[in-house]
């Protein structure tokens, strides 16, 4: 926690020092905002005594570095200017979902109804039915199957797509994955499917 709050402090004096800011001292803060969650500093650690905190408890914090630092190095116009330029290069956060390791079993598996969101259409006949509600979809896996590329990787196996849409034979699974517009690889049980370009749209 502590490390990518030092390096997002570093990267604020470097971006202040390329704008031309005189560099004002840094002091960085690791805040806590989930009310139920619990800090433990069993050694008592005197730096994370100092620098982790629940949220509700920054503004106590402030006074402290207030009497630290006495100098005024920004002034209140040029921390506003600060501001506008940060606000101006802002750019979007795109995640990575990839980088964030979701593990397959800790997903909601099968297809959602497109109607009341339940998980777990059967597929019969070659449409999905809903034991929720009754509805049923001729394509409500197509989002299933984009999940699944974007969160695992472009492709997929006969056996990964009956374990993530919850269909129990092979052959059923083979006419879903053949009805779409993939690219097919390998034989058998080794055939790998992926996704062309315009699967996604
Ligand atoms: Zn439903």
């Amino acid at each position: 926690l502590k490390k990518p709050s030092k390096i997002q402090s570093l990267k604020l004096k470097s971006f202040l020092a390329t704008n031309n800011f005189p560099p004002p001292p840094f002091e960085y803060l690791v805040t806590i905002s989930n009310s139920h969650s619990i800090i433990k500093n069993p050694t008592n650690n005197k730096e994370v005594n100092y620098r982790v905190c629940r949220s509700s408890n920054i503004a106590f914090k402030i006074p402290t570095f207030q009497k630290i630092y006495r100098h005024e190095i920004l002034s209140k116009k040029e921390i506003k200017k600060a501001a506008r330029l940060l606000i101006k290069h802002h750019e979007p956060f795109v995640p990575d979902l990839k980088s964030m390791e979701l593990p397959l079993k800790d997903m909601s598996k099968g297809v959602q109804c497109p109607a009341c969101k339940a998980f777990g259409m059967q597929h019969i006949h070659g449409s999905w039915l809903c034991r929720e509600c009754g509805n049923l979809s001729k394509d409500a896996h197509l989002s299933a199957i984009r999940d699944y590329f974007h969160l695992y990787g472009d492709s997929i196996k006969n056996k990964d797509l009956r374990d993530f849409l919850m269909v129990d034979s092979a052959p059923q699974a083979k006419r879903i994955l053949q009805s779409l517009d993939l690219i097919q690889t390998g034989t058998n049980k080794g055939r790998v499917y992926r996704p062309s370009n315009n699967f996604f749209y």
